[in-house]
């Protein structure tokens, strides 16, 4: 705990310090551009890896960064998808896996947990991405199933996500945009799907954030 207390002392006396405007500013009310949904896994910080400050994304972190379909779950989410959606009106929502998720290496190795039953019933929201990898990828084999296996629960996710009504209604009207992005733990890169390709690849200068289009997309199988 010493180097989180520390931290807090550090953050107050110079930090705070540093930025007085902003968070007084914030203190007033915020208006995030973005919704960003992520694994709880303390390896991806979405506010370093965007480089955005407190009050420019609403963050909603959870095992294996799932969505549950509208109303197949009593917890948190939907209520934070409602409002940062129809409340706060962002205009983005950011579905972001990583690699390396223990999550879906549960979803992959059930026996793994085995003896973490809330966590085995939270993977069942995941049991579209289980099947997809199951079916379309049977030849791939070890971190590459792990990998195919995290891009292809962002998609499925996605698809969930499309469910709640506050998200559906404002896709119809063209005000939300939805990415589907993963982390890459050891190089810091971010990869985006291409619907075009069916593919994954990396953000950059070159190839800025494009969202998906509205209908469903599923990623190539190779
Ligand atoms: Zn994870």
């Amino acid at each position: 705990m010493q180097k989180l207390a520390t931290g807090l002392h550090k953050f107050h006396s110079e930090v705070c310090v540093a930025h007085q405007d902003l968070f007084k500013s914030l203190a007033r009310g915020q208006r995030p551009e973005a919704l960003f949904i992520t694994c709880a896994d303390s390896r991806i910080n979405p506010n370093l890896i965007t480089q955005t400050q407190p009050g420019d994304i609403f963050i909603v972190r959870n095992v294996g960064n799932i969505v549950p379909p509208y109303g197949a779950s009593n917890g948190s989410e939907a209520a934070a998808i409602e409002f940062a959606v129809a409340h706060l009106e962002v205009k983005h929502i950011i579905v972001c896996g990583h690699t390396h998720c223990g999550a879906m290496r549960g979803l992959l190795d059930p026996a793994g947990v085995e003896e973490l039953p809330a966590v085995k019933g939270w993977l069942q929201h995941a049991e579209l991405t289980r099947r997809l990898v199951q079916e379309n990828y049977p030849h791939i084999e070890g971190e590459d199933r792990l990998t195919i296996t995290v891009e292809e629960n962002v998609l499925a996710q996605i698809e969930n996500l499309r469910t709640h009504p506050t998200v559906r209604a404002r896709l119809a009207r063209g005000e939300l945009c939805i990415y589907a992005w993963v982390f890459k733990i050891e190089t810091g890169q971010v990869f985006q799907f291409e619907a075009t390709s069916g593919q994954f690849t990396p953000i950059g200068e070159q190839a800025p954030p494009s969202a998906l289009p509205e209908t469903t997309v599923f990623r190539r199988a190779s």
